[in-house]
């Protein structure tokens, strides 16, 4: 590892965790200053991203997804989806759990976000990935997966052939990267 790519990444995760600390629905504004921090990373980069809002109770919330169209640009290439939660537990700043997740799929953003690869990446940041939401429907992940399988409806072609979610890779590989291989966007939360 680079001394600049260690010095990015503990760079994140001491924003988000010391800085910002525990960020949820029942802590809006430090929620919205993940987002903020999200953004700018993104921007300083130089890497496009879509906020995907959606409303849970009434309140609204974004997941950000940064879209590496594939080679050919051809929507029908399976896409790969690798996803990375914002909020925390309640009570904890989320060092690990999961700073961590988003500063690692930042950096993925700032290298491969110019490349184009065989299938369609789709790096997206989620809220709402832990309890009380987690697991029904008003997780980020679980409206995105929905949005994919209504767009994979509407254009009978885009299909989601992979997903990971990083989430604690301060913890252990094992924690760290999890994957599956299925239709539609799934995911896991810790
Ligand atoms: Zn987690």
């Amino acid at each position: 590892m680079s001394e600049s790519l260690a010095a990015r990444l503990e760079a994140t995760v001491r924003r988000l965790s010391g800085e910002i600390g525990e960020r949820h629905f029942r802590r809006a504004h430090a929620l919205d200053a993940a987002l903020g921090l999200i953004h700018e990373e993104l921007d300083r980069s130089g890497v496009a991203a879509t906020d995907h809002h959606f409303e849970v109770s009434g309140r609204r919330f974004s997941n950000v997804e940064v879209l590496v169209p594939s080679r050919s640009g051809a929507s029908e290439n399976a896409c790969i989806v690798v996803g990375a939660h914002y909020d925390t537990v309640p009570g904890t700043p989320g060092a690990d759990d999961n700073a961590t997740g988003v500063a690692a799929l930042l950096e993925l953003a700032r290298q491969l976000a110019h490349e184009r690869f065989e299938r369609s990446l789709r790096l997206v940041f989620f809220p709402n990935e832990e309890p009380p939401f987690f697991p029904d429907a008003g997780m980020g992940s679980a409206v995105y997966a929905a949005e994919l399988r209504r767009a994979a409806v509407d254009v009978h072609t885009m299909k989601c052939s992979a997903t990971t979610a990083i989430d604690q890779t301060a913890s252990g590989i094992p924690q760290g990267f999890r994957s599956c291989t299925r239709t539609g966007a799934t995911s896991s939360a810790s």
